[in-house]
């Protein structure tokens, strides 16, 4: 129910709505409406769309991600409340909660972040009609890349298909922006229900516990985000040794932990970027201070490529339109990838690990993607579908785009790329210390 005070009728009231943007800095939408002095309404919807099954019955967010959702979003409310107003949010279609806000609070605009993968961009047309009917516009904005769109040396449609040509022109011809300063000035709309931030047993999920400390544990929020940054790049300096550490299976600091952070826009990509520059400049640069600018990128080209091909990622042809292929008995090699058991106690450990933290390495990811692909001879969606249930870092561009690059359906130049996990394991685990902790725990 809406708090009847219309005070300040004369300012004009906008209602910023949050999806994978919950964060205060580097915010394009707070600091529009700052900067042109509105009453801010910010909203945010637990979307029982991303909370169903999916075509194969997984979830389509399971628990791990659900929990840090929840974390991230009590984050973003307390921040908040200290600066004198509240993040309304509530549990349900998007399309009907914004437009009766929209009529409770007298408002006169809504504003929100630009997305590129289909249900998000479905879900924002559907408001869109909702409001045309009441003559209130939905503008979006630019602001979940590194490099923003309209900097880029080609329009979407021209950009190139490699990764590595995409990266070279863009390095020698694009600048990333400086960051939206801090929003100071904001002024809230007086909100009298904003509305209980749900459980994990509200959203149909199942509590858990992680209790080994040595598992990955990740809190949602901007707060651990920014922590996480600073421990990461300042407090270990291990960014110096990331070129050499990013394989890794085991450890708290072999790569970033960013992921969680930036799918959920805890952290924007542009605050890891120069806050990486500050540290360049004061303390030390390498060729591991670049290169986690350079794996940026690869988020970035996820994200254009999916503006650019649309849903032809979700579809088992990819964008390559390859003629989809039904393997015999597919079904159940699939259960015995998800279940850890397979032949492999390399691959097993990797989904055990997954299916117990909700993270994985990078070079984990790849290497039982691949096997799924090449070796068990599945249908690579089903491979993706079940890594958007799991992951606590799911986006669907950088999911969907990594899973059809490896199946040779997407951005691979190359044909076929097959990662063998016994040379993997001589690489990267040639004791089975990674191996023997996970087959042993579980
Ligand atoms: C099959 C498969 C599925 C994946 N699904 C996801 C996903 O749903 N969400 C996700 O964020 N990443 C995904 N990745 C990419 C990558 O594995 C993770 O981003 C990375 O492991 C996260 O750990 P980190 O933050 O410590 O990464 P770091 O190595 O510290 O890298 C820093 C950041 O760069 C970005 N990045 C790094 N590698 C990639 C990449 N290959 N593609 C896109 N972005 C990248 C991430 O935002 C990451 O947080 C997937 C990779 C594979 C092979």
């Amino acid at each position: 129910m809406a708090y009847n005070c219309f005070r300040n009728m004369s300012k004009s009231r906008v209602l910023v709505w949050f999806r994978n943007d919950l964060r205060i800095h580097d915010h394009v939408l707070l600091h529009e409406a700052a900067k042109k002095n509105k009453e801010i309404l910010p909203v945010y919807c637990f979307n029982p769309l991303y909370y169903a099954k999916s075509p194969i019955n997984t979830l389509r967010t399971g628990a791990f991600r659900a929990k840090f959702i929840i974390e991230s979003v009590r984050d973003l409310r307390t921040e908040f409340k200290k600066k004198g107003g509240s993040l309304i949010v509530r549990f349900g279609q998007p399309e009907k909660i914004i437009p009766e806000l929209v009529e409770s609070y007298a408002i006169n605009e809504v504003i929100v972040h630009q997305e590129v993968a289909y249900d998000e961009n479905h879900e924002m047309d559907l408001v869109e009609r909702e409001l045309w009917k009441q003559k209130i516009p939905l503008t979006s904005f630019i602001g979940h890349t590194l490099f923003h769109k309209q900097d880029l040396p080609f329009p979407i449609k021209d950009i190139p298909d490699t990764f590595t040509i995409f990266r070279k022109k863009i390095e020698k011809e694009s600048t990333v922006r400086p960051e939206y300063p801090m929003p100071e000035n904001l002024s809230f709309i007086p909100v009298g229900d904003d509305g209980e931030i749900p459980d994990l047993i509200q959203l149909g999920l199942q509590e858990f516990s992680i209790g080994n400390e040595k598992y990955l544990t990740m809190e949602g929020g901007e707060k651990p985000a920014l922590a996480r940054l600073q421990h990461y790049i300042w407090n270990t300096e291990s960014i110096l040794t990331y070129k050499q550490t990013r394989n890794n299976l085991m450890g708290d600091t072999y790569s970033s932990k960013l992921s969680p952070y930036l799918s959920l826009g805890c952290i924007s990509p542009r605050r890891i970027y120069h806050e990486i520059i500050r540290f360049e400049n004061e303390k030390y640069a390498n060729d591991s201070t670049y290169w986690l600018i350079f794996e940026l990128l690869w988020r970035d080209f996820f994200r254009f490529m999916f503006k650019k091909h649309g849903n032809r990622y979700f579809l088992q042809s990819g964008i390559r339109k390859s003629t989809p292929v039904q393997f015999e008995g597919e079904a159940k090699r699939f259960e015995s990838w998800k279940n850890a058991t397979t032949p492999n106690q390399l691959i097993n450990a990797f989904m055990k690990e997954l299916k117990a933290t909700g993270y994985l390495s990078n070079r984990g990811r790849q290497i039982v993607a691949s096997y799924l692909i090449h070796d068990l001879k599945v249908n690579w969606t089903w491979g993706a579908w079940y890594f958007e249930e799991y992951l606590i870092d799911y986006s669907p561009a950088s999911n969907w785009g990594n899973w059809s690059y490896l199946a040779g359906v997407g951005n691979d130049p190359k044909e076929i790329r097959i990662f063998n996990p016994e040379i993997q394991a001589l690489k990267f685990d040639p004791h089975n210390n990674y191996s023997d902790y996970w087959n042993n725990l579980m």
